[in-house]
């Protein structure tokens, strides 16, 4: 049987001038055997986990624990910090203290290269604090040290009773595995080209990897596998063969993925592609921020991804058209601005006093062409005047006009509308009615 498994027909792509705000009935998954991190459950049917990296010195406790903080709130449920020496090992304990302290429970992931094994026998608190150990196969040791280091960290990981990422690189392949897998195929009659061995050895290397640490006591519920390329073509092409060999949870990302749009453009592509046909359990964003950048967007980004394709839901959706010549002026822009600032920064508040408010679709449409349709298919919509139309802006509330606006005040009475309608539908009033 294939390892790609179909829950249910492909939903039917919605045609229109806006996306589909979320996909209807089950979607289809690659079945994969769970992984409880920390506890966040990691592939076995659940939702797609949003995770993060942080860009601090771990040493540095105070402000690895601010940043790992502003991903949490920021929605990431997991979140990695480098653990590259004594220091770093040292500070994760008071790390992971200092986090709970202040009501942050994401799991922490610790990243391992060369002398994870060490760090990890000399810094049992950190073995202990960490909820799961990432390891590199192609730099965990050389040669005969190789299975010795690799075993060390997977017996620490059992003994602690904590997950293992084995995540095969690009950049870092195991290169006597890719060297012997390369002199098999120039022996063979008729040779692949090199990027095709590349790949297989990418898989193989984390495959082989993960049926190691199997046998050595390391359950496959403890075991979540990645294949990270930065080119998207084979990105795509990695995790299908990884997704059809095996059933361990798989974390989904495209490594060096680059700055701003590029980043962004191309980790969607790739995401999107292996989400659509059911892979991946856990997915990461590598973006490079700006100097001093917002480390969060990484995670903005991740949940923009998983709720645009009607995986899951993280905050209300603003649908806006794109505007165009029948919008001149910049009404249109502001209240689409405005309203999409004013929903992210009330969501912390949202979250705890409107639960399901996350579910909630607002239209911000700029002329009557597409504008009365579109907000007819949003929960609550407005269709602004466009250039040379009748200065009037009507709204729609579940798919009924409920109100003309004019005047000047037409954006702060919609969002007076917006927020009628979360309190009717979602507030204490609602859940009490519907009691
Ligand atoms: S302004 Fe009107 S025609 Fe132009 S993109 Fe928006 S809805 Fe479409």
């Amino acid at each position: 049987m294939s390892a790609i498994e179909f829950a249910s027909p492909r939903e039917p792509v919605v045609a229109g001038c806006l996306p589909a705000p979320v996909a209807s009935g089950p979607l289809p998954r690659h079945r994969t055997v769970g992984v409880r991190v920390g506890d966040v459950m990691v592939g076995g049917g659940a939702p797609v986990v949003v995770q993060s990296m942080t860009n601090t010195d771990t040493a540095d406790i105070d402000g690895t624990v601010a940043q790992v903080a502003a991903l949490a709130r920021a929605g990431s449920e997991l979140v990695r910090i480098t653990v590259d020496r004594d220091e770093a090992a040292a500070a994760v304990p008071y790390i992971k203290e200092k986090l709970l302290a202040r009501g942050v429970t994401a799991p922490l992931v610790g990243d391992f290269h060369y002398i994870g094994h060490k760090l990890l026998a000399d810094h049992p608190a950190c073995a202990e604090a960490l909820d799961k150990y990432r390891i590199n196969p192609g730099n965990v040791g050389f040669k005969d040290k190789k299975d010795r280091q690799f075993g060390a960290i997977v017996e620490l990981a059992a003994r602690h009773g904590k997950a293992v990422r084995i995540g095969a690189n690009w950049g870092s392949l195991d290169q006597e595995l890719l060297t012997h897998l390369m002199d098999l195929n120039a022996a063979s009659a008729a040779p692949l080209d090199a990027r095709a061995v590349t790949r297989e050895a990418m898989v193989q290397s984390a495959l082989l990897s993960a049926a190691r640490a199997e046998e050595m006591g390391l359950g496959r519920d403890r075991i979540i596998l990645s294949a990270k390329v930065s080119a998207v073509q084979e990105l795509i092409a990695v995790y299908r063969m990884l997704a059809q060999r095996s059933d361990y949870a798989i974390h989904l990302g495209l490594t060096e993925a680059g700055m701003g749009s590029k980043g962004i453009v191309a980790s969607s592509a790739a995401m999107g592609i292996l989400l659509q046909e059911g892979i991946g359990d856990t997915i990461r964003v590598s973006l490079t921020p700006e100097p001093n950048g917002d480390r969060t967007v990484e995670v903005k980004v991740a949940q923009e991804i998983l709720q645009t394709m009607g995986f899951r839901t993280f905050v209300p959706l603003v649908a806006a058209c794109p505007g165009c010549g029948r919008t001149t002026s910049t009404v249109f822009q502001e209240l689409a601005r405005d309203i999409q600032s004013w929903i992210s920064t009330s969501m912390p508040e949202w979250k705890a006093t409107y639960p399901g408010v996350e579910n909630l679709n607002v239209a911000v449409m700029g002329c009557i062409v597409n504008g009365p349709g579109e907000s007819k298919h949003a929960d609550i919509g407005i269709s602004l005047p466009g250039t040379g139309e009748v200065p009037t802006a009507p709204v729609f509330i579940d798919g009924k006009k409920a109100a003309t606006l004019r005047g000047p005040a037409i954006a702060a009475d919609f969002k007076g509308m917006v927020a009628d309608y979360i309190e009717k539908r979602y507030g204490l009033g609602a859940k009490t009615a519907a009691e």
